[in-house]
């Protein structure tokens, strides 16, 4: 690659459009003082990067932008353009013109190749190639010794870059500038993870509270599906149990009346009043039946007499009738025997109705029940004689008294015996009330003692019967009372798993297939898991599940940007660490290249004497210690001169300084040459044998690097292959003409 171009454009002195051709290794800008030179050599500052306004002698943007007698610039701008056909610059083009513009606002405007970039673009494009704004290769005028005076630290910086280490150095900054985001967003994420934690862990306590609960919820949900269905059993049961208690004080109650029946019997039957009361009646009784018999008594006699009269009315109209039929008719003696036997029969035959005969009567009397025509004659003749002797005792009577005869008589003794029948039927029929009657009262007075004693046996039966029976509705009342309580303890408990299950605990009353446990231990359980879950809170229980789902997401994301960070520091760490051993390595070698060609450039340029170069530990000073602990790198220099003894640096001359600085600059661009090098009066102190030196260096470096030369210097002048004239009008603008070196000579005073 080489530098091919400078456009400068409205900056610094340069007001009009200015263009330097550099077709030749070294190029000469001469001109006389203040006419614009280092501006030149700010504008190819400025065009590379320069971001310190310092460093190109301004104090603000505006200052880079041309004011004059000639008018005033809008825009300063640079451009320089390179040959990049051997590809040193990055990017796939054969020419690569960068473009810097500041505007009087102080913004600035970066362009590749006609394309805006950002200032960094560039500083990577250029650093890759070892270009930098402010390296060793653009030497400002007057800093040809700031080598010398710079610190050991910055030395080494600039030693860095001349190796070509400083896009290593980049790499590392940013590396490390990432390293410290990292670490800073690490210390964050960190501060938030631990702020998180125990918010995460209170909430995966309650979490797993609220979890242990609602699975507690379920397990009471199958409990009370277990233990509802029962409360039916138990109504039924308490009904059966009702039914029971009702029919049983049924019973009671009815044995209650018995027994009050009974009492009341046993009253009566026991009470003296009651027993004198049945004998009084009986006594009264007994004279009525006495009375009674004795009315029935002389009813009878009155029959007796009643009958004797019939008897004898009889015996009368059966004498009238004999009469008036020996009167009236030829009685025969034959039919009057008849008359007497049929009477006889008569006789026999009711004496046999109303009688017991004994066996001989019988069967005499029967012997007389036979028609007188069938009698045999031996007792026909007995009823003869009977009728011969009623013959002669009628006749004898006849024939003394006609008998007297009432015909109505025998009627009307009928008629009274069968009132008299009639009476005593009745009084018979009374007396047999009377007597039952007596009976009654005799028995109940004679057996009024021994039914007291049943009647009081049967209460005691009854009794037994009762307490029985009370026994039993003891039993049933104390089971009815026993289910009662149950069914008011399942009543509690439904409230309860209303306040648990609302609506849904109508369900749980529906008999399940699922084999039930003991009832107790359901129970049991039951309470247990009360008393758990309402200590424990499940009001909020969605927020904090919810809260406790978004935390831990959170935190999911907070671990992951830590692994991501932790992961980013790792390699951050290794790629600094690479770079770092890479720059160790790299700047240990090329120091070393660096040091033996300084102390060659140094003995060319003294003629003899020592330099070297070396790495110095500087202690790093903390506030308030006096102990350093830490110490960072540096490059320190010692020079020793031919025939003389130096002790320091400060002890050089001017000049001395200068080859000092020439020598060490020239081996550090001789290490790693540059594309092109700047050097802007860096010869301005050296006398002409050093500047013959000086001139021989210079074209020693132009074999590996474009130089461009800001001189006064005739020698160093003549080695230029093209000079450009730098002058200035008065309008105060620069301007650029190609001159010859007789011609930049007298440029030069
Ligand atoms: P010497 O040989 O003395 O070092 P030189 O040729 O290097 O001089 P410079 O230092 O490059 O000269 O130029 C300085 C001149 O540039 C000054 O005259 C200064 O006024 C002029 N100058 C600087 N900035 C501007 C600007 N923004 N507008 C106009 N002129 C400027």
């Amino acid at each position: 690659m080489y530098l091919k171009e400078l456009e400068i454009n409205g900056f610094k002195s340069f007001a009009k459009k200015s263009d330097l051709i550099f077709t030749t290794s070294i190029s000469g800008i001469v001109g006389p003082n203040g006419s614009g030179k280092s501006n030149v050599a700010e504008a190819f500052r400025f065009v590379l990067g320069e971001q310190s306004i310092k460093n190109m002698r301004g104090k603000k943007g505006e200052d880079l932008i041309f004011t004059g007698a000639a008018g005033r610039s809008q825009r300063g701008a640079v451009k320089v353009v390179f040959d990049n056909s051997s590809k040193t610059l990055d990017i796939d083009y054969k020419e690569v013109s960068i473009q810097r513009i500041v505007s009087r606002d102080g913004s600035n405007e970066y362009l590749i190749n006609g394309s805006k970039v950002r200032a960094k673009d560039i500083q990577e494009l250029l650093s890759a190639a070892n270009i930098g704004a402010s390296g060793h290769h653009i030497i400002s005028q007057g800093e040809a010794d700031k080598i010398l005076s710079i610190n050991p630290k910055e030395r080494k910086g600039v030693i860095e870059e001349a190796l070509g280490l400083k896009a290593f150095t980049m790499r590392k900054n940013e590396a490390e500038r990432k390293l410290a985001r990292t670490d800073d967003n690490l210390k964050e994420v960190l501060v938030e993870q631990r702020s998180v934690a125990p918010r995460i862990s209170y909430l995966k306590r309650e979490v797993d509270k609220i979890e242990k609960a609602r699975s507690m919820k379920e397990e009471l949900r199958i409990l009370y599906k277990l233990y509802f269905p029962t409360k039916k059993r138990l109504q039924d049961e308490l009904s059966v149990q009702t039914q029971h208690i009702e029919k049983l004080n049924q019973e009671v109650e009815q044995i209650n009346a018995e027994v009050r029946a009974l009492q009341e019997k046993l009253t009566s039957v026991t009470s003296t009043e009651g027993v004198e009361a049945k004998t009084q009646e009986l006594v009264k009784v007994e004279k009525e039946l006495q009375v009674l018999k004795g009315v029935k008594a002389e009813k009878e006699r009155e029959i007796g007499k009643t009958d004797a009269r019939i008897e004898i009315a009889t015996e009368e109209k059966k004498r009238y009738d004999l009469y008036l039929q020996q009167q009236e008719e030829h009685t025969s003696l034959e039919s009057l025997s008849a008359a007497v036997h049929d009477m006889w029969v008569k006789w026999a035959q009711e004496l046999m109705e109303t009688e017991t005969l004994s066996q001989e009567r019988t069967k005499r009397w029967s012997a007389l029940l036979v028609p007188y025509a069938e009698l045999p004659e031996s007792e026909k003749e007995k009823d003869r004689i009977q009728a011969r002797e009623i013959t002669a005792v009628l006749d004898e009577e006849e024939s003394v008294r006609i008998p007297e005869f009432d015909e109505l008589k025998l009627g009307r003794l009928n008629t009274e015996r069968e009132a008299l029948h009639a009476e005593i039927e009745k009084l018979s029929a009374q007396e047999v009330a009377l007597e039952q009657k007596r009976d009654e009262l005799d028995d109940v007075r004679d057996s009024s003692e021994t039914v007291g004693q049943k009647v009081q046996i049967e209460i005691l039966t009854i009794e037994k019967k009762k307490s029985e029976i009370l026994g039993i509705l003891n039993g049933h009342k104390m089971k009815a009372q026993q289910v009662d309580a149950q069914v008011q303890a399942f009543n509690i408990e439904e409230a309860a798993a209303r306040g648990f299950f609302g609506q849904e605990t109508d369900s749980f009353f529906v008999a399940t297939d699922t084999p039930g446990e003991p009832e107790m231990n359901v129970k049991d359980k039951i309470t247990r898991l009360k008393v758990l879950l309402e200590n424990g809170n499940l009001g909020s229980s969605g927020e904090i599940t919810e809260e406790y789902n978004k935390l831990v997401e959170h935190k999911q994301f907070i671990d992951e940007q830590v692994q991501d960070l932790k992961a980013t520091q790792d390699s951050l760490n290794e790629l600094i660490s690479e770079l770092a051993d890479q720059i160790e390595v790299k700047f240990r070698e090329g120091l070393e290249k660096i040091n033996s060609a300084f102390a060659r450039f140094f003995q060319t340029l003294f003629s003899g004497g020592r330099a070297e170069i070396f790495v110095t530990e500087i202690p790093i000073k903390k506030q308030d210690e006096d102990d350093p602990q830490e110490y960072e790198i540096g490059v320190d220099l010692s020079v020793s001169l031919p025939n003389k003894k130096i002790r320091g640096m400060s002890m050089l001359s001017g000049g001395e300084r200068s080859l000092t600085s020439i020598a060490l600059l020239f081996a550090m661009s001789s290490v790693t040459p540059p594309p092109f090098i700047i050097l802007d009066e860096t010869d301005a102190a050296l006398d002409e044998a050093n500047s013959k030196r000086y001139g021989d260096m210079i074209e020693l470096l132009s074999k590996e690097s474009q130089l461009i030369l800001i001189t006064h210097n005739r020698e160093t002048m003549s080695r230029a292959g093209i000079l450009y004239g730098v002058t200035m009008g008065s309008d105060g603008a620069s301007r650029l003409l190609s001159i010859s070196l007789e011609q930049g000579e007298q440029f030069a005073k």
